[in-house]
């Protein structure tokens, strides 16, 4: 059997070098050559420094990392897409595949006990080869290096996901707090649905810097104490159509509902979608 290296996260800030077999692809399933393989909020609240043992985190001793992205060498029985040579990014959870959930698109809400996620339950992208099902993965277009890819393959679809159930649109005002990675990408995909004037909060100057001059926010706007005050000044009082926490913070999370707008006093208006970095999804 040929052996690769690959890392394991057993907990208390320790990172254990491992030789393991190279696995072959089952049906349905492809073996990638790993290219880039990025370091989540998660990986290292959760999984570096302690394993919390319950939840979608539940680290069960696999190869770590989460966020993989690779090239196709080698393709099982019953694969219909992708062929060696391919260039693709993984998505971090195999649902199911069966239940409302997935079948909806949405792997990250599956509660099956066969769900999956990379890096938590079965073997992740921190190793030369990762073995992936076919249908979890996605084609990297061109433009995109495989950092890029690493890089989208959890911030960006845990955003993404928010912004989809939000059913965001060109009619809609988005409120965003906070703006780390994945803030800063459900800034930018809100941009590409077209959505605006997008308004975000973060208590840090820098980010709130960084994020105006990429041109992805139109008002950055310090999470201070002033910042509902700001927001109401910003929309006329009305607030925003759509708002997403991506800080995680107790203080951020009762700012956005605060902030979304109603329609009538109707609260059943308020569309939301709590802090994708903490959901089930990453
Ligand atoms: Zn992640
Ligand atoms: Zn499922």
């Amino acid at each position: 059997m040929t052996v690769m290296n690959g890392v394991r996260l057993p907990g208390d800030s320790t990172v254990q070098h491992v030789k393991v077999g190279v696995p072959e692809p089952g049906h349905g399933q492809v073996l990638l050559r790993m290219k880039a393989s990025s370091i989540c909020g998660s990986d290292i609240r959760a999984i570096y420094r302690e394993h919390l043992g319950t939840g979608p985190e539940a680290y069960q001793g696999v190869i770590a990392g989460h966020e993989p992205c690779g090239q196709v060498v080698a393709v099982g029985p019953g694969a219909r897409r992708l062929q060696p040579g391919d260039r693709v990014v993984v998505h971090h959870i195999a649902g199911c595949g069966v239940c409302e959930e997935c079948r909806a698109g949405y792997l990250i809400g599956c509660t099956s006990p066969l769900r999956a996620a990379h890096g938590w339950q079965r073997d992740g992208g921190h190793a030369e080869y990762l073995l992936a099902e076919e249908a979890t993965c996605i084609l990297l277009p061109e433009p995109l290096s495989y950092v890029d890819g690493a890089l989208v393959s959890c911030g960006f679809g845990t955003a993404y996901e928010g912004l989809l159930r939000l059913a965001l649109s060109g009619r809609d005002r988005l409120l965003i707090t906070g703006l780390g990675p994945v803030g800063l990408a459900a800034a930018m995909l809100g941009r590409a649905l077209g959505a605006g004037p997008i308004i975000a909060t973060d208590v840090a100057p820098e980010r709130l810097r960084m994020a105006e001059e990429l041109g992805l926010v139109d008002h950055a706007v310090p999470a201070d104490e002033r910042a509902t005050a700001t927001i109401r000044e910003l929309t006329d009082g009305r607030g925003c159509a759509a708002s997403i926490d991506c800080s995680g913070s107790g203080a951020a999370r009762t700012v956005t509902p605060g902030n979304t707008r109603t329609w009538s006093g109707a609260p059943s208006s308020v569309r939301t979608a709590r802090s994708p970095s903490r959901s089930p999804s990453c």
